[in-house]
């Protein structure tokens, strides 16, 4: 397995440079390039290149809100406000919350979605539902330490306006309940949550199996596991599960996670991305991998 991430590794590390680092969060801007993938299966963890650099979490934290929503309300409290279809339009949309119609977004997986996924994180406190992600992200990941960037969180948190728009007409449809500013600064905490590519295999790995663990329940990974196949790659999704066959969860700091059920976890990283906000060298990474090891569930 070594010698295959290696190997993927290098056919791709001349293209660093390829694509555009995102630049509508000014900090995401400023990442130095890099490529890293990590694979955890039932034997271990094999990395190659960058995978223990730190990232933000990003989009790839709608996964987790998700979880913390199922587990908080039940399917039906959450799918009744949220979606499951495919929007076919870019993660931070506006369109389809039109004004004279109350329409839920389409998934949790687009920014409107999540930042309601979000407001159903139950706690008293700011802090206590704070904790909550910390917790399970902990739990997912194997370990204790975990941090945020602030300079991102900062950065998301002061250009954030389309969020922001995006949250405010949420409440404005009565489909938000609670204190708006709190419930993004939650998110974009979320958002600034740091991981690399080993978290993002463990994670994946998690999703692998649809068993019990840290408190959320097999079903609703089965669930997340098909959305994240069908809208986990913003507009790009329908093309990404005919090319690659494997449910993933891309965020804009240029991580990808995905699963390849009852086998393995996988986490790739490279900050530059194309025009959908995927990473240009993550998609290529994770079609080698899959051609190499045979992963579409579709096979
Ligand atoms: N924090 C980002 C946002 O809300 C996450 C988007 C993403 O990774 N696609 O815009």
């Amino acid at each position: 397995m070594n010698k295959i991430l290696d190997k993927i590794v290098q056919n791709n590390i001349e293209n660093i440079t390829l694509g555009k680092k995102a630049s509508y969060i000014p900090a995401l801007a400023n990442v130095p390039d890099g490529i890293g993938i990590a694979v955890r299966d039932s034997h271990g963890v094999y990395t190659s290149g960058d995978a223990e650099r730190m990232f933000t979490f990003q989009s790839m934290s709608k996964i987790v809100l998700l979880m913390l929503a199922l587990k908080d309300n039940g399917f039906d409290y959450v799918f009744n406000h949220v979606g499951l279809e495919p929007s076919g339009d870019s993660f931070n949309a506006i369109s389809n919350l039109d004004f004279n119609q109350a329409i839920k977004p389409y998934n949790p997986f687009i920014n409107a979605g999540a930042i309601l996924t979000t407001s159903m994180i139950k706690g008293e406190t700011y802090d206590e539902k704070l904790k909550k992600i910390i917790d399970l992200s902990s739990c997912i990941f194997g370990r204790s330490n975990i941090t945020f960037n602030d300079e991102v969180y900062v950065s998301e948190r002061e250009s954030a306006n389309r969020n922001r728009a995006l949250a405010y007409l949420l409440k404005e449809k009565e489909l938000l309940t609670g204190n708006v500013e709190e419930i993004l600064d939650l998110y974009f905490r979320a958002c600034s949550l740091e991981v690399n590519c080993i978290d993002l295999a463990n994670l994946g790995h998690f999703l692998a199996f649809n068993k019990d663990a840290c408190g959320v329940k097999g079903d609703h990974l089965r669930i997340i596991k098909t959305l994240m196949l069908t809208c986990g790659m913003y507009d790009y999704s329908g093309e990404f599960a005919v090319r690659i066959g494997l449910p993933s969860k891309s965020g804009v700091s240029g991580g990808i996670v995905s699963c390849a059920p009852r086998r393995m976890g996988i986490g790739v990283f490279s900050p530059r991305l194309d025009e959908k906000g995927n990473s240009i060298l993550g998609v290529r990474m994770m079609e080698e991998l899959n051609k190499e090891l045979e992963l579409n569930i579709f096979r």
